[in-house]
């Protein structure tokens, strides 16, 4: 008998396997494709060995021979960039399958089906638990006309692709849009993406999506917003009427990328549990379901569909399992675009907010000195703090390395500290975290270095 078993061995799976062992829990995890789920597999990881590829292709191109470095003609060879996103992929999954091994998880490869709330079969193999975790995390939305034409792409079919396509369609400006075409475009693609909103990244800010649709643009990515397709043909090179707010018009191209979003897995086992909700398992904020005993963590809620989000629900859930009351909190996740340039943001957006009440303060990458000598000048730093208490209530990077620069604005919102608390910090020079300084000097007064 097992303390808890766990389906799913994604973010949400594993750690909550790992953080329930180290809690001297008896658990076991059962996956029936590969360790580390979505995220390791098909997403987070194969796209950012892609993105570093074409980053660097990118500088290459576009830096090299002004700073001085001699590259003549360069190329690429499609086959090693495969091998390294394999290699990426391959590192970041056995690296999962060596810590559940080093924290005596029972890994148990297989499709599990939930019998009853304390029982599952893995084949022919009936397991007992005092305790069951979904975490079968979500798939790609598909939707018609897209499915009923032969050889669509969703993400899930895009890391198998044996050779770049000279032209795509990509249907969702949302964060895999952008970011696959992002790496398409570098390469050499001939890129349109059609993005039913009224800007690309509708998620974020209008200014912040104002700065990448610029870029992809000068990129050679035709950026179709308030769009949307019309009718698609069946034809091996895709016939494509798409609606704009100009015009209609016609686009021939080798391939299309379905990326509009993503809907949680729920099998009809657990279904048949009881567990209640249509766009995701309903939980209380201790992660626990309807019925007694069975917890539901990561995409399969259907809330935060982020890989990070799905940690901190793991090791919630571990720890009410293993006793302790713990409430999830999803009230500052960072969100990470590996755009060109990067976009980061947490808490509050200016779209999002009262402007009596609150501040909006920003500051330029252009004005960063580290930018400066980085060759990057696109971007800004925006921190939305309370008028009256100068709380900092959101922060938003559009710029180079936004994805690793966000923490620090996490730590704003999340412990409530105050611009000023913020600017008085002493932030090492020269760093792009100036930019973030500049941005809380001028919520709190005026930045010195604009
Ligand atoms: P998304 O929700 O980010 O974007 C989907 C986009 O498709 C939206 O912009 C939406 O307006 C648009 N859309 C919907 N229907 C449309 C239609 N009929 N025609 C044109 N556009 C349409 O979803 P995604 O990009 O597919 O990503 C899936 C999930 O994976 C998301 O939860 C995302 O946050 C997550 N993800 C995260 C990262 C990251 O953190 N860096 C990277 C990739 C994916």
């Amino acid at each position: 008998m097992y303390d808890a078993i766990v389906i799913g061995a994604g973010p949400g799976g594993y750690v909550c396997a790992i953080k329930s062992a180290q809690l001297g829990l008896k658990v076991a995890v059962v996956e029936k494709e590969h360790a580390g789920g979505t995220c390791t597999n098909k997403g987070c990881i194969p796209t950012k060995a892609l993105l570093s590829v074409s980053h660097l292709f990118h500088e290459l191109k576009t830096k090299a021979k002004k700073f001085g470095i001699n590259v003549e003609n360069v190329s690429y060879d499609f086959s090693m960039i495969k091998k390294h996103m394999e290699r990426s992929v391959m590192t970041s999954r056995k690296g999962v399958e060596y810590l559940l091994k080093k924290n005596k998880v029972d890994y148990i490869k297989g499709e599990a089906i939930v019998v009853s709330p304390n029982k599952v079969k893995v084949g022919d193999t009936l397991l007992e638990a005092r305790n069951i975790v979904i975490a079968t995390g979500s798939v790609p939305t598909v939707f018609h006309p897209f499915d009923d034409i032969p050889g669509i792409w969703t993400s899930d079919d895009f890391f198998k692709m044996e050779k770049l396509p000279e032209s795509i369609l990509i249907v969702g400006g949302g964060v895999v849009g952008v970011e696959l075409a992002t790496f398409l475009s570098i390469m050499g693609t001939d890129v349109h993406i059609v993005e039913i909103m009224d800007h690309i990244l509708p998620a974020e800010d209008p200014d912040v999506a104002e700065v990448v649709r610029r870029s992809l643009n000068k990129l050679g990515v035709n950026v179709f917003e308030s769009s949307r397709v019309v009718s698609i043909d069946k034809e091996e090179r895709h016939m494509v009427t798409i609606d704009t707010p100009k015009e209609r018009l016609d686009l021939v191209v080798e391939k299309v990328l379905l990326a509009v979003g993503r809907r949680p897995l729920i099998g009809d086992d657990v279904r048949a549990l009881g567990v209640r909700g249509e766009k995701g398992i309903l939980t209380d904020e201790y992660l626990r379901t309807d019925v007694e005993n069975v917890y539901a963590i990561g995409d399969v809620r259907g809330k935060v569909m982020l890989a990070h989000a799905a940690f901190h629900e793991g090791i919630v859930a571990a720890k009410n399992m293993a006793g302790k009351e713990v409430k999830v909190d999803l009230s500052a996740v960072p969100s990470v675009i590996f755009s060109y340039p990067e976009v980061a943001s947490v808490g509050l957006k200016e779209k999002n907010v009262n402007t009596d009440e609150v501040k909006i303060s920003k500051f330029p990458i252009l004005a960063s000195g580290r930018a400066n000598t980085m060759g990057e000048r696109e971007g800004f730093v925006k921190v939305i703090s309370d008028k009256k208490t100068g709380t900092v209530l959101g922060v938003n990077v559009v710029g180079p390395m936004a994805t690793e620069m966000i923490m620090e604005g996490v730590v704003a919102v999340k412990k409530g500290l105050t611009a000023e608390e913020m600017a008085s910090l002493i932030h090492p020079h020269p760093t792009l975290s100036e930019t973030l300084l500049g941005a809380f000097e001028e919520a709190e007064g005026k930045a010195i270095h604009l």
